[in-house]
């Protein structure tokens, strides 16, 4: 924890372009955004990724998302927001303090979304039994 970047950049000992802040949440741009505006929003209280939420700081951390989605929205003109999140290596996450991202798209990027792949019916009812199952 110690060795976090962003538990760095919310105890300013590493320099970051801060968009909001109170006493629960950060939120800045990211050093290297998907487009102009790209912004993460994370815990003060240092979680690794999303599991360990408890309902608190989820409130604290999800609440703030529409607001700065709006506020990028407007400030960079965008077309539209994508609010991802990854956890854990396999989905993509290199930075072990949870963060959300806050991505302003446009129209003409270039970028693509991920493609979907289908699932029989039987598969997705067995699936979506087991979720419930385990929720
Ligand atoms: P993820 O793959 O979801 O863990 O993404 C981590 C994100 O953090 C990447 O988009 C990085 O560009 C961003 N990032 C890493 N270090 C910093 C930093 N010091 N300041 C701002 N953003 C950072
Ligand atoms: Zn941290």
């Amino acid at each position: 924890m110690n060795d976090c970047i962003f538990c760095k950049i919310i105890s300013k000992q590493v320099p970051a372009d801060i968009i909001y802040e109170d006493d629960y949440v950060l939120s800045f741009l990211d050093i290297k955004g998907l487009n102009p505006g790209h912004s993460l929003v994370i815990p003060k209280k240092h979680h690794e990724n999303i599991y360990g939420f408890d309902t608190e700081t989820a409130h604290q951390v999800f609440t703030i998302v529409p607001r700065i989605a709006r506020a990028i929205k407007q400030a960079v003109q965008a077309d539209g927001i994508n609010i991802g999140m990854n956890n854990e290596l396999a989905a993509g996450q290199a930075v072990f303090h949870a963060h959300i991202h806050v991505i302003p798209r446009y129209a003409n990027d270039g970028y693509q979304l991920w493609e979907g792949k289908p699932v029989s019916k039987e598969d997705s009812q067995i699936i979506a039994a087991n979720i419930k199952k385990a929720l």
